[in-house]
């Protein structure tokens, strides 16, 4: 099948075509149909929701000369001039783009030539927020008395950075995200006039790919109508999205939540290798667990998740095995890993101690079990002999705060960049540490009165305060261990028998 390009091709061209912004239709139309048009508008709202698409109509809508019920005829000479790309009297300026200032400037100067072939003018400006403060206050002159054939349209997706005195003088107008069921119907709408056969599960996930914008669902939908060969099914689609095979996703949870270390490590090694990528493989495990919640606790799961039978039935099944509680949990951590995602040196690892994290939600030692991984990542020994962790005593609420994989995952990077520094000092006082945890954009490290004076007498602990910040953004912050296991004076004495008595003096 040729490429279709179906986002230009099924460009709404009326407001009836316009999907998911009912309140906004019906009050621009009134204005029509009441000959109260403003000056100037504000349409605000998420890419893809139709703001652009909502702006042509309504500019051709108020010059048409027969308009429908405030729809623009699409038939008139005017309507047939103003749909033309190049048309005099609808001016598109992207304010994103390097020559906003300019487009400003030309506005101001052009703006009072009458429109060539209808009654008003109007300008539509996208992105208007990317505004320099000079455009800005060009345009608010002109926004102040504009005349009387011209009208505004501001499109921008982030209002909040638009200047008061701009907003004071705008109509405006929150396009919403455009619901699932809307975009589902747009979509089968769109597969039977092209001719394209598809099941109701495949149709659902490309309308749930969009994520409210209906720009994002069409090329999806454009994607999926060019790969299937014959019906498009909901294999077609997750491939098209890049997503990790349900099945894979069910035994990752699985997994997780029966706590098996190793099969967790194992499965992300394998979806790694079929080359998915984390950050989806991440998006996609939230969305399972969401999932499994809908059916632990919605009246008609089947009906809002649309999945197919055999995925559904596994999810059902697996999902009346686990505590609420620990599937909130997980949501939570899933969640806020997407995020962290993007800055992670290491995505996998990262994915990973989050799996791990979940895995383990009632059990304080998480710690050890990571040790698996590190030991991967760790090829060339730099990790200390002995990794056994031991903790302080805390109460829960204080091991939440503090998060000792993430800890442990500096530490490994930090120790290999020490241990390559050539200090011999250094190195010396990081031997041995193995209570860690990153707390409040802090790294904490927890070391005993020797390794404290170490540090802190020779000024080692800068530079070792420079490689935790290089490693992983995070300040330094050293605390003494409360532990009373042996005095100061015979850990003293360890380490100088370590590292010489010529370099440490005990006074
Ligand atoms: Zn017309």
């Amino acid at each position: 099948m040729a490429y279709l390009a179906i986002y230009r091709k099924y460009r709404p061209v009326s407001f009836d075509k316009l999907i998911g912004q009912q309140h906004i239709v019906r009050t621009l139309t009134n204005q029509i149909k009441f000959d109260r048009v403003s000056h100037a508008y504000l349409f605000t709202g998420t890419r893809g929701t139709g703001k652009t698409s909502a702006a042509r109509i309504f500019a051709r809508a108020i010059n048409c000369l027969h308009p429908v019920d405030g729809n623009p005829c699409n038939e008139c000479v005017v309507c047939k001039e103003l749909v033309k790309q190049n048309s005099m009297d609808i001016v598109e300026i992207d304010a994103a783009s390097n020559n906003g200032v300019d487009a400003i400037r030309d506005l101001r100067e052009k703006v009072g030539y009458m429109p060539s072939v209808g009654k008003y003018k109007v300008y539509i400006i996208d992105e208007v927020h990317m505004l320099t403060d000079s455009a800005y206050n060009a345009l608010l002159k002109t926004l102040e008395e504009p005349p009387k054939h011209v009208v505004f349209i501001l499109c921008t997706t982030e209002v909040q950075k638009m200047p008061a005195t701009i907003l004071s003088r705008c109509l405006r107008f929150d396009f919403k995200l455009v619901g699932i069921d809307e975009l589902n119907s747009l979509m089968s709408g769109i597969l039977d006039d092209v001719g394209v056969e598809y099941t109701k599960e495949a149709v659902n996930a490309v309308a749930a790919a969009g994520e409210g914008s209906v720009r994002d669902a069409l090329s999806v939908l454009d994607r999926c109508v060019a790969f299937a060969e014959g019906k498009l099914e909901y294999n077609d689609v997750l491939q098209i999205l890049g997503a990790t095979d349900k099945n894979k996703i069910y035994q990752l949870a699985e997994a997780i939540f029966t706590r098996d270390v190793a099969g967790v490590l194992e499965l992300v090694d394998s979806i790694a290798k079929s080359g998915k990528s984390i950050s989806v493989l991440a998006k996609d495990i939230a969305v399972y667990i969401r999932d499994m919640l809908i059916c632990q606790k919605c009246q008609n799961p089947k009906q809002i998740l649309t999945l197919p039978e055999d995925i559904y039935q596994k999810l059902v099944e697996q999902s009346q095995k686990y505590d609420q509680n620990r599937l909130l949990f997980a949501l939570d951590v899933f969640n806020k890993v997407e995020a962290e995602l993007r800055y992670a040196i290491d995505p996998r690892v990262t994915f990973e101690v989050a799996c791990l994290k979940v895995a383990n939600d009632d059990r304080d030692e998480k710690i050890v079990l990571l040790e698996r991984r590190l030991a991967q990542i760790e090829k060339n020994g730099v990790l200390p002999r002995q990794t056994k962790a031991v903790m302080p005593e805390q109460t829960n609420e204080q091991i939440h705060n503090k998060d000792y994989a993430q800890g442990r995952m500096v530490w490994a990077r930090v120790l290999k960049q020490v241990r390559n520094s050539d200090s011999f000092v250094l190195s010396s006082a990081c031997q041995d540490m193995d209570n860690m945890y990153v707390c409040d954009g802090d790294f904490v490290l927890v070391v005993n009165e020797a390794q404290h004076v170490l540090l802190t007498q020779t000024h080692h602990n800068k530079t070792l305060g420079d490689i935790v910040f290089a490693e992983s953004k995070l300040n330094l912050k050293l605390v003494k261990t409360a532990e009373k296991r042996s005095t100061v004076q015979d850990d003293l004495k360890d380490l100088q028998h370590l590292i010489g008595k010529d370099k440490l003096k005990i006074v």
